[in-house]
C-alpha cells in the first residue's frame, strides 16, 4: 500500500465510533502510523454544571471507543493501540500532541457550528506553524454545505424542494460506509512516554475532570455504539409504523437515536441507507416500500437541511432567519421572567406543556411533538423571545444540536426560513386531546393529575368541582391554575406579529 505520509493523528469530536468514520478511514489510507485522540475541551466543558448527562454520555462512549480501537489493533497485529485523551483546551492540546507525536497531518470530521469552525481555524493556524496539515472530511450528515443547491446555484431555504433535490442527488455511493477494519493495521500502538504532560490513555475519570454521574444509567440511556445498535434494532421492528406513531408521546414511535446521531455513536449513512431502503427508493431494494421509512428518511433530511441553513446563514445563531422578525417586541421584565420560570419548571397549568417540561428536566429528552408544543407555548402563549427557550433547551437536551435546535425554535416561532405561518398558533389543549387522548403521557409525568378522567386531564381548570374533588385535586395547591388564557394570548400574539 502506498502511503502519502508516515504519521497522522485522528481527532475525534462528534463522531465517537471506530467504524464507518470518514476521518479515521482517510487517515488509515494516507498514513503508515495513525494515533487517535479526544479532547475534553475546557472551552466547552468549563461552563457546564457538575452533573451533565452529555458529558457522562461522551465519557462512557469514549471508554467503549478506546476498547474498540484496542481490539481492532490487536486483531490486526498491533497490540497496545489506545485512544489518547486529555482534559484541556483543544486549541492548545491538539497542536501540542501533534508536535509530540511528530505527525504530518491531523485528520478530523467537519463540525460546522460557528464556534467549532473558529476553533478549527485556530488549531489549523497553530498546526501550520509547525508544518502540520489539518485535513477535514464530511461525516456528520449525508449532504453538507453547498452539495445540494437550487438550479440557480443558491442554497435552499424551503424544505420540500430541498428534500426533492436531496433525493434526486442521492446515489448508493453517498451512503456507503467508510471501512476501518480492513486498514486497521495502520493503528499505532501507544507509548505513554511519547505523550506530553496531561495526556492519558483512555478517558480520564469523570471525577478527575470535576464532573459527577447523573441519572443517565437509571434512565436506561446506553452510550456508545452498543447503545445505538440496541436502539436501532428495536426501532427496525417499528420503523414501518413510524408515520402512524411518531406524533403520540405516550407511544414508543420514534427511534430515540438523536443523542447517538449528535455524538456520532451511529453513522448517519447507515441510518439513511435503512430509511432509503424502507422507503423503496433504492432500486436494488427487494422489500416493499413503507411510508414509515419514507417519513423517517424525511426527518434525517430535515437534519441535513438545518445543518446547511446554519452553514450558509450563521447569523441565525443570534438572529431571526427573516430579519424583519427581529423587530418583534417580546415580553420583558419581572413578569415575563416569572412566566419563563413557570415554563421551565412545568408550572404553566397546561398539563401537556408541563408534562413535556418534566420530561426534558428529568430525562434530557423531549418528544418532537412536544418540542413543537412547548416552543409554540413559550413564544405564542407567553410572548417570550424564542432565544430564551432555545437557550434552555440547549442546556437540557442530551441531543442538543445547534443547527436542529435553532431550526426547530425558529420554525415554532415563525421567524425561521421555512417556518409555520405566525397566525398558526397551537392550542395547547387541542394538541393535548389530539396527541395524548387518554392523557397517558400526562399521567406519567404529572402523577398529581393521574386520577382525573380522560376528558378532564387536558384542561383541569374547566373540570367541574366534584370531578376535581373525587380526583383529590385542588387547583392552586396540587396543580397550578393556567398562567395565561390561551384565547387572550392568541390575540396578543396576532397583534405582536401583525406589525412586522
Ligand atoms: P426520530 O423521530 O427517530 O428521527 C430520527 C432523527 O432525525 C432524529 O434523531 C434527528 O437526528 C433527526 N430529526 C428528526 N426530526 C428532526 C427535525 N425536526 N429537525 C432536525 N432533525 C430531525 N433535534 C436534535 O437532534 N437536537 C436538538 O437540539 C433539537 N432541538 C429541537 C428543538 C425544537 C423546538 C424542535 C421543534 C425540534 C428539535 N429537534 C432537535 C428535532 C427533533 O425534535 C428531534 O431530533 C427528535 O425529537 C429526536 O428524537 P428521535 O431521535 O427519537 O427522532
Amino acid at each position: 500500500m502506498a502511503f502519502s505520509i508516515d504519521r497522522a493523528l485522528v481527532w475525534f469530536r462528534r463522531d465517537l465510533r471506530a467504524d464507518d468514520n470518514a476521518a479515521l478511514h482517510q487517515a488509515l489510507l494516507a498514513a503508515r502510523e495513525v494515533w487517535c485522540v479526544f479532547v475534553f475541551d475546557r472551552d466547552i466543558l468549563d461552563p457546564l454544571p457538575v452533573r451533565d448527562r452529555r458529558v457522562e454520555f461522551i465519557h462512557d462512549s469514549l471508554t467503549e471507543l478506546d476498547r474498540d480501537l484496542a481490539d481492532l489493533g490487536a486483531r490486526h497485529g498491533r497490540p497496545g493501540v489506545r485512544l489518547i485523551a486529555v482534559h484541556d483546551r483543544a486549541v492548545i492540546a491538539i497542536p501540542a500532541l501533534a508536535r509530540a507525536l511528530r505527525v504530518q497531518a491531523v485528520f478530523a470530521n467537519h463540525d460546522d457550528e460557528p464556534a467549532s469552525l473558529a476553533r478549527d481555524a485556530s488549531v489549523q493556524e497553530s498546526l501550520g506553524a509547525a508544518d502540520i496539515a489539518l485535513r477535514t472530511w464530511k461525516d456528520h450528515v449525508v449532504f453538507e454545505r453547498s452539495e445540494v443547491l437550487t438550479a440557480a446555484g443558491t442554497p435552499f431555504t424551503v424544505f420540500t424542494p430541498y428534500k426533492n433535490a436531496w433525493l434526486r442527488k442521492l446515489e448508493p455511493f453517498h451512503l456507503e460506509a467508510y471501512p476501518v477494519a480492513s486498514h486497521a493495521s495502520g493503528l499505532a500502538p501507544l507509548d505513554p512516554a511519547d505523550l506530553p504532560a496531561g495526556f492519558v490513555a483512555g478517558p480520564p475519570g469523570l471525577e478527575t475532570m470535576g464532573f459527577e454521574r447523573t441519572n443517565l444509567r437509571e434512565l436506561g440511556i446506553r452510550p456508545g455504539v452498543t447503545g445505538a445498535r440496541q436502539l436501532l434494532e428495536d426501532f427496525l421492528d417499528r420503523i414501518d409504523d413510524y408515520d402512524q406513531t411518531r406524533n403520540f408521546p405516550a407511544v414508543k414511535g420514534p427511534s430515540y437515536l438523536s443523542v447517538h446521531l449528535r455524538f456520532g455513536t451511529v453513522s448517519v449513512r447507515e441510518l439513511a441507507r435503512i430509511g432509503w431502503q424502507r422507503a423503496g427508493r433504492q432500486t436494488a431494494s427487494a422489500g416493499a416500500a413503507s411510508t414509515g421509512g419514507q417519513v423517517w428518511l424525511s426527518e434525517l433530511i430535515w437534519r441535513d437541511f438545518y445543518h446547511q441553513v446554519l452553514h450558509h446563514h450563521p447569523r441565525v445563531v443570534a438572529h431571526s432567519f427573516k430579519p424583519e422578525y427581529d423587530r418583534l417586541a417580546w415580553e420583558d421584565g419581572p413578569q415575563a421572567e416569572g412566566l419563563f420560570l413557570a415554563w421551565q419548571q412545568g408550572r404553566t397549568g397546561y398539563p401537556l406543556v408541563d408534562a413535556a417540561m418534566a420530561q426534558i428536566n428529568q430525562t434530557g429528552y423531549m418528544h418532537n411533538r412536544l418540542r413543537m408544543v412547548t416552543a409554540s407555548f413559550l413564544t405564542k402563549d407567553l410572548g417570550l423571545d424564542w432565544r430564551w427557550g432555545e437557550a434552555y433547551f440547549a442546556r437540557q437536551l442530551n441531543d442538543y444540536d445547534l443547527a436542529a435546535n435553532n431550526g426547530g425554535w425558529q420554525w415554532a416561532a415563525s421567524t425561521g426560513c421555512d417556518a409555520q405561518p405566525y397566525f398558526r398558533i397551537f392550542n395547547p389543549v387541542t394538541q393535548s386531546k389530539k396527541f395524548d387522548p387518554q392523557g397517558a403521557f400526562i399521567r406519567r409525568y404529572l402523577p398529581q393529575l393521574a386520577a382525573l378522567p380522560d376528558d378532564a386531564i387536558h384542561a383541569p381548570w374547566q373540570a367541574p368541582p366534584p370531578v376535581l374533588l373525587s380526583a383529590g385535586l385542588e387547583l392552586g395547591r396540587d396543580y397550578p391554575e393556567p398562567v395565561v388564557q390561551h384565547d387572550q394570548a392568541r390575540q396578543r400574539t396576532l397583534a405582536r406579529y401583525g406589525v412586522v
